[in-house]
């Protein structure tokens, strides 16, 4: 089928589907594009784990793919109108008690990148920016990550202004929840994909569906056809959850957040993954996040099959976090910055829903059980900085285009890891927290 002659529709517009309506719109103008989400791109809250505050954005990763895609996504950040306004280069400093500072500079060296990025010794640590990392918790750090070439955005002005960027270019913005995946059954037991019918039965039929729903993607698929098992995401992809909140700053801290880095702790490691604060100067507020991630085990009412999804209430219930959790986010003060923030007020807790893979990877293809189904989602908590990129990808998949080792790291069907090592897999349940609290 001719790419630019196909019709398309996008399941999802956080960073993934967002993106991919952008680049399909610039690539294929005279394709008919259809971005459908439950909430509208302008809504003041939503589900999308791309809906934020703010969003760290950084080339620094142990894995060299990313660290390239992150580089050339970071160059658009820096240049492009579309996003240039809401980046913030305020440097990026990570405590990590492994061999982090030594790869990801190994990793620039590698791919010729020049950022203004060095390790410093624990001492020196302790002295940057002002004192700020003074007191944070640096229990088996041999040297600090600092790469004053990195920073954060503005992420759902850049998503709207992502989104609005499409619709400017002719991309057809519908607010509809998705039911199911539709088939064309006439010439197959199977069939081939045909559009997505919505919760009130309409049929928004299309050539090409690109699913882009972040965590919800499992869900979907199985209700799509809960007796093809070939179609479900099985242990590929698992919905997961992790606390984010905002600390209020009084009237003489904020002058803090003037120059302020990102900041990312390992540290307390038996806590989870990283910790991290950076500054939101909009709301006068850091904005800090948590380490222990979540799985929310539902059984599904037709296949009895166990699948990780977002709590069901159409806002997924992210606002109401439970205790342990919000006090597992407010660790990120007291990793960072000891007893600096001792005692502050966090506000706006927020259990954010993301689709996570066993690699860490995007699942960024074709899908092998049904014709003109695409999957475009799994940032596994960390593919909003690629925004400005992402959808370049998503074309070159869907015109098979895409560079053979990012078909591979990226694929459906790929050889999936332990997940013993990764410390993003979410072992703990939704459940157990909210039982703790004495609720259901
Ligand atoms: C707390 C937190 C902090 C993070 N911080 C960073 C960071 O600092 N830097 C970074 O690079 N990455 C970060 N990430 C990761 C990043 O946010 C995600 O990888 C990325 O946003 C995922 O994008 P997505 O498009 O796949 O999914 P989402 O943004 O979740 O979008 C999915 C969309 O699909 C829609 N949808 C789903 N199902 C349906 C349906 N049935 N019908 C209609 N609509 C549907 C949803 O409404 C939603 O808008 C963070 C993630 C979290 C949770």
């Amino acid at each position: 089928m001719d790419p630019a002659a196909s019709s398309y529709l996008i399941v999802g517009s956080g960073v993934f589907g967002a993106s991919t309506a952008l680049h399909l719109a610039r690539r294929f103008p005279g394709a008919r594009i259809t971005l459908v989400d439950r909430d509208h791109y302008d809504a003041p809250r939503r589900v999308a784990a791309s809906w934020d505050w703010n969003k760290v954005v950084r080339a620094d990763y142990s894995d060299i793919t990313y660290a390239r895609l992150a580089l050339e996504a970071q160059g658009l950040w820096r240049a492009d109108p579309l996003w240039q306004r809401f980046y913030h280069e305020s440097g990026v400093v990570w405590i990590s008690p492994g061999a982090f500072a030594q790869t990801v500079r190994d990793n620039f060296a590698a791919l010729g990148a020049t950022p203004d990025a060095s390790a410093c010794s624990v001492d020196e640590a302790r002295g940057i920016y002002g004192g700020l990392f003074a007191g944070a918790d640096y229990t088996a750090v041999r040297e600090v990550h600092v790469n004053r070439s990195s920073g954060w955005a503005e992420a759902k002005e850049a998503l709207q202004s992502t989104v609005a960027a499409a619709v400017a270019l002719g991309v057809e913005y519908r607010v509809a929840q998705v039911a199911a995946v539709a088939f064309d059954r006439s010439e197959g037991a199977r069939g081939r994909c045909c559009g997505v019918t919505t919760a009130d039965g309409a049929l928004l039929a299309a050539d090409r569906v690109v699913l882009c729903s972040g965590a919800y993607t499992p869900k979907l698929l199985i209700d799509s056809d809960p007796a093809w098992s070939e179609l479900h995401a099985g242990g590929r992809i698992l919905a997961a959850g992790v606390t984010e909140a905002t600390t209020p700053l009084d009237e003489d801290e904020r002058a803090v957040l003037e120059g302020m880095p990102v900041g990312i702790n390992e540290n307390p490691v038996q806590r989870g993954c990283d910790v991290g604060c950076m500054p939101l100067p909009s709301l006068g507020a850091f904005k800090c996040w948590g380490q222990v991630f979540v799985r929310n085990t539902v059984t599904h009412p037709v296949t009895n099959e166990q699948l990780s999804a977002p709590p069901m209430q159409p806002d997924y219930k992210q606002w109401d976090v439970p205790a342990a959790l919000q006090e597992d986010v407010g660790w990120a003060l007291k990793s960072l910055f000891g007893d600096k923030f001792q005692g502050k007020k966090m506000e706006n807790f927020r259990l954010c829903w993301e689709a996570v893979t066993p690699s860490d990877d995007f699942i960024v293809s074709p899908h092998p059980a049904c014709d003109g189904l695409f999957i475009a989602t799994c940032g596994s908590f960390h593919g909003f900085k690629f925004l400005p990129v992402l959808g370049k990808y998503v074309v070159q998949m869907l015109c098979d285009e895409l560079a053979p080792d990012l078909q591979k790291q990226w694929a459906w069907d790929r050889e999936l890891p332990s997940t013993e090592g990764n410390k993003k897999w979410p072992r703990k349940e939704l459940g157990d927290f909210i039982a703790e609290d004495g609720r259901e």
